[in-house]
């Protein structure tokens, strides 16, 4: 099969880290026999430089003919002082929305052989942790009807409205349980139905769409209570599905429990096979260009996006255990260097998961 995959590498980091997922496409490639046509783009800061806008026209029309995304990261001190819809960011913002992108879906993952990086005790994290936090991105809160109130002889006032249409909430429903088919088999759903009633809404929405998935469980749980059981009991958790504002706090939450942030993938789906993948981490203007970087995050967005957007579930394990295994042999970037591992490079990670690719399977 032939593929066309648009290739963003961005600032800072990105471009090496995007490179050695680039050696990790290129090595599916050949073990599958599949034609992966790449197609550069620019996006942040270096669009600012190049063509006077984070987000270039030529970019989004690029992304918008191609099977699927890879980003590497956007920003740095040079594009700090610009105002904010010009800054390396507000690409991030405008490609999601141009590609109608509404579903973000994150893994937090611990692997056997890094539970030493979790802040949590090891009795809690013992049996691992693998969870999917899939959170809606373009309603919510964040997009609902805002304003200031300033009334004559009243303390001036803010409000910010939270509105899901049911239309919302069963797309980002489908997309959790679609996910939970190909994974455990277990959906929580969280939102704060004792209080809200755009949660209430969530909450009957949910219910109707998961008739359709009689095969996966479902469970519903207050978000207080969910913030509270990630640390708790993490390993309880299959995906997790929640709203847009109780989906950013979750996430870097349970993002933050694996702990290593060079580690974590993310997808961005709309309603077709389109998505954009790219690891959670910025652009690490501290250890630019240095060989430092970690590309797990970006090699393991890249088995993110043959499993979601491609449909290529085979090459996505292959990916997964290539990583898993380069791990276990003691190989580690600095930023989860343990005592006794193995310290290598972006570019010798990068050869290794390539390596173990053309190796197992
Ligand atoms: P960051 O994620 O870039 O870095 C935070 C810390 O984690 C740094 O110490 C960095 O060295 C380390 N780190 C991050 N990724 C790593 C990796 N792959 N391997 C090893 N260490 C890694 O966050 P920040 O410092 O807050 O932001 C830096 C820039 O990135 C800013 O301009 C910010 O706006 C931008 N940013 C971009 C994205 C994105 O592109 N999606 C996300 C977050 C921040």
């Amino acid at each position: 099969m032939k593929y066309d995959i648009a290739v963003l590498p961005g600032d800072g980091i990105g471009p090496e880290v995007t490179a050695q997922a680039v050696e990790i496409l290129k090595a599916v490639g050949r073990k599958f026999g599949h034609e992966f046509v790449l197609h550069q783009g620019k996006i942040g800061g270096c669009a600012i430089d190049a063509c006077g806008e984070p987000l270039p026209a030529a970019t989004l029309e690029l992304c918008k003919k191609c099977d699927a995304v890879l980003l590497g990261a956007v920003g740095g001190p040079k594009w700090d002082s610009l105002p904010g819809n010009m800054r390396p960011e507000a690409g991030l913002l405008g490609i999601r929305a141009g590609l109608e992108l509404f579903a973000n879906l994150r893994p937090a993952v611990i692997y056997n052989a890094l539970k030493s990086a979790s802040p949590l005790r090891g009795d809690i994290i013992k049996d691992g942790i693998d969870i999917l936090v899939v959170r809606e991105l373009t309603g919510g809160m964040y997009f609902g009807h805002k304003g200031r109130l300033r009334q004559e002889g009243m303390p001036e006032a803010a409000f910010d409205t939270e509105t899901y249409s049911a239309e919302e909430v069963e797309r980002i429903a489908r997309v959790a349980f679609e996910a939970a088919m190909k994974r455990s088999r277990r959906v929580t759903s969280v939102d704060k139905a004792n209080v809200l009633e755009s949660s209430r809404l969530w909450r009957e929405v949910v219910v109707r769409i998961a008739r359709d998935y009689p095969r996966v469980e479902l469970n519903h749980m207050y978000v207080d209570n969910a913030a509270m059981q990630l640390v708790r009991n993490p390993a309880q958790f299959d995906v997790i599905l929640t709203s847009n504002m109780f989906g950013d706090i979750l996430s870097d939450e349970a993002s933050m429990i694996t702990g290593s942030i060079g580690m974590l993938p993310s997808a961005s789906l709309g309603s077709g096979k389109l998505g954009l993948y790219e690891p959670i981490h910025g652009s690490a203007p501290d250890i630019a260009g240095q060989d430092k970087a970690n590309p797990i995050a970006a090699i393991l967005s890249l088995g993110m996006m043959m499993k979601y957007s491609l449909e290529l579930d085979q090459a996505a394990d292959l990916i997964e255990r290539a990583v898993k295994n380069v791990l276990d042999r003691g190989y580690r970037t600095g930023d989860i260097m343990s005592e006794g591992a193995r310290l290598t490079g972006t570019r010798e990670m990068g050869r290794l998961i390539g390596e173990e690719i053309e190796k197992i399977g």
